[in-house]
């Protein structure tokens, strides 16, 4: 099969690799019918160390079960499915109480512990596939529309992410509500925030492309200053801070930027993986008495919730992927990406 592994920073390479195999009885191989780029790949694209011989990469994925392990119960071939990013076994502690990501049994993508390799590929090895997978009853890949498809992708990370965010921060109706980033996970999680019925949706972001789509799935106010004038425009608008922030960056200014519009008593909830391991938790956090929450989403505890507004077209997350590449393209996906010239890149394997 053909499969995308990454050489070093900037070097992403399509090749041949083994076909995936059964391995544990409770595993199942995936033919993968889309896939893509996120935004957390693109830390290991910008950084990754020289590994001679490559690693693979990819972490969201739809597709089509082509075999099944004889302990599986719940899948069969022909299934089609959404692999949440996390490998989970659905029967620990975490799994039945969440977070999922937290698995005692589970893990990720392309690690060696587990032999999992990317989803940026044409199949995968699934473990602990029961846990893991869910599935999409009645849906023809062949014949799915291109829309609903891309929509079920996001239910892999980005959407099941942005709504982490707004959960963990407590959405209620009637919020006021900030959102820092304008990448697909801020967008979503604009949409999510809506979704719990927040009233008013502050977008931080400066794409003008990206805020409009903010706008559609609900943004009431859009600011697109950053730094120190950032902060002052949310403060005015809401008259002392925003109860709600939501981070979907993960670097060191945009946590800086919530914890200088959050509203005394309020929350952050952070689901940009972190870049920093020091930040703002002296008086400037303390003094506000700012809960801090997010980490990891475990969208594997959302799909379930989410997928029926996804299915009847209530909602339409999808509209995050601006651009569809063949396999043999990924490497133009991470550059456009990389360049902000697309907002999220879809893998047609
Ligand atoms: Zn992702
Ligand atoms: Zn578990």
């Amino acid at each position: 099969m053909r499969a995308t592994f990454i050489y070093a920073a900037g070097d992403v390479r399509v090749t041949d690799a083994p076909d995936p195999k059964l391995v544990e009885p409770s595993d199942a191989l995936v033919q993968i019918t889309r896939a893509c780029v996120c935004g957390s790949d693109l830390h290991p694209y910008h950084s990754a160390p020289a590994t001679p011989g490559g690693t693979t990469i990819g972490h969201e994925m739809i597709g089509v079960v082509t075999e099944v392990g004889a302990e599986l119960r719940t899948l069969s071939k022909g299934d089609f499915v959404i692999a949440p990013f996390a490998i989970s076994c659905g029967v620990c502690e975490y799994c039945h109480a969440g977070p999922q990501t937290s698995c005692v049994n589970g893990g990720f993508w392309n690690e060696t512990n587990l032999g999992t390799t990317g989803c940026q590929a044409e199949a995968v090895r699934v473990p602990l596939a029961d846990g893991t997978l869910v599935k999409v009853p009645g849906l023809n890949p062949a014949t799915a529309d291109e829309r609903l498809l891309a929509s079920l992708l996001t239910l892999s990370d980005v959407y099941g992410t942005g709504w982490h965010a707004a959960h963990r921060a407590g959405v209620t109706a009637g919020d006021t509500v900030a959102v820092i980033g304008d990448g697909a996970v801020g967008l979503l999680a604009v949409l999510s925030a809506r979704q719990l019925g927040a009233e008013r949706i502050i977008l931080m972001g400066r794409h003008e492309a990206r805020t409009n789509l903010g706008r559609e799935y609900g943004a009431t106010d859009v600011v697109a200053e950053r730094g120190q004038d950032g902060i002052n425009t949310v403060l005015e608008l809401t008259k002392g801070g925003a109860p709600k922030v939501l981070e979907a960056v993960g670097h060191l200014p945009a946590y800086e930027q919530a914890v200088g519009i959050v509203r005394p008593g309020g929350a952050i909830s952070r689901v940009g993986v972190p870049q920093y391991d020091q930040g703002p938790i002296g008086w400037s956090f303390f003094g506000k008495n700012t809960t801090l929450t997010g980490g990891p989403a475990p969208v594997r505890a959302y799909i379930e919730q989410l997928l029926p507004a996804v299915l009847d077209g209530t909602v339409n997350p999808g509209k995050v992927f601006d651009r569809t590449v063949s396999i043999e393209d990924t490497p133009k996906g991470y550059a456009a990406m990389d360049a902000r010239e697309s907002l999220k890149v879809m893998i047609r394997p």
